[in-house]
C-alpha cells in the first residue's frame, strides 16, 4: 500500500457476530417468545432463516420479513435484548475500546439489524448515532410494541449494504475496510464500494466467507496489525 496515496483508513464492522458474538433477531425472538407454548419451535424456526440468509440460500428480503413474522416484540422485550446485547460484545473489541473511541470518527457499523438497538451498545465505544447505518423499527404510537419495521429503508433490502456505503460518499481516497463474518460484507468489497474485505471469524467461520475474503482475523488484534496505517495502531 502506498501511505502517500491514502490519508485516511476508514473500517465499517459488521454488527451480528462480529461486534457483539450473537445475532440480535435470535436473541429477540428468544425473549419475546420465552413464555410461548411453542417456544423451541418457534426458536429453531428464526435461527434456521438466520442461517439461510447468512449461507446466501434466502434473499435478506425474506429472511427478515419472515423472522419478524414470528415474533411480536414488546418495549421491555427490546429492553431485555438492548442489557443482553451490552454484555453480548465480542472480547477482543472490548479489550480494544480505546481504538474505537480514540477512531471513532473514521468508523461505521454497517448492519441488517436495527439502529434501535445497536446504537445503545456503541455508543459506548464513542460511535456516533451518524455512524450507525441500519433498519429501523416502527412502534405503536405509545411507544410499548414494535410493530415492524420501515420497508423504506435500503438495508432492509437484497444488497442493502452496498447502497448505504455508497450513499455515504466516502472521501475516494481512503481505504475502506469491511470487517464481518457474512456475505452481505463481503459483497460490499465485491462491488467496489471498499477496497478490502476481511473476514471476521472469532464467533463464527463460514467457509464460503473466508474463501473470498482479503485477510482473516480472529481479533481486533489482528485486523489492527494487518492495518498498517499509523493512525490505526496508535495507543
Ligand atoms: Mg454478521
Amino acid at each position: 500500500m502506498n501511505n502517500s496515496g491514502v490519508d485516511t483508513t476508514i473500517f465499517l464492522f459488521d454488527f451480528d457476530s462480529t461486534f457483539v458474538t450473537v445475532e440480535a433477531l435470535d436473541e429477540l425472538a428468544n425473549i419475546a417468545l420465552a413464555n410461548a407454548p411453542d417456544r423451541a419451535q418457534s426458536v429453531a424456526a428464526i435461527a434456521e432463516i438466520t442461517a439461510d440468509g447468512m449461507a446466501g440460500l434466502i434473499g435478506f428480503d425474506e429472511s427478515l420479513a419472515r423472522r419478524f413474522a414470528q415474533i411480536s416484540p414488546s418495549k421491555a422485550h427490546f429492553d431485555a435484548l438492548v442489557t443482553l446485547l451490552k454484555h453480548s460484545v465480542s472480547p477482543s473489541f472490548v479489550a480494544n475500546k480505546d481504538f474505537f473511541q480514540k477512531n471513532a470518527e473514521t468508523i461505521y457499523i454497517v448492519s441488517g439489524g436495527f439502529k434501535d438497538f445497536i446504537v445503545p451498545v456503541v455508543a459506548e465505544f464513542g460511535i456516533d448515532p451518524s455512524h450507525v447505518l441500519a433498519n429501523e423499527f416502527t412502534w405503536s404510537s405509545e411507544g410499548q410494541t414494535i410493530t415492524g419495521y420501515d420497508t423504506a429503508n435500503p438495508l432492509a433490502h437484497n444488497g442493502g449494504k452496498i447502497k448505504a456505503i455508497q450513499a455515504l460518499n466516502l472521501p475516494k481516497n481512503a481505504h475502506k475496510i469491511m470487517i464481518g463474518d457474512g456475505m452481505t460484507d463481503y459483497a460490499v468489497r465485491g462491488v467496489g464500494a471498499v477496497n478490502e474485505f476481511i473476514a471476521y471469524t472469532d464467533t463464527v467461520k463460514r467457509k464460503p466467507v473466508i474463501e473470498v475474503a482479503d485477510f482473516v482475523a480472529t481479533s481486533i488484534d489482528d485486523v489492527l496489525a494487518h492495518t498498517i496505517q499509523p493512525r490505526a495502531i496508535q495507543h
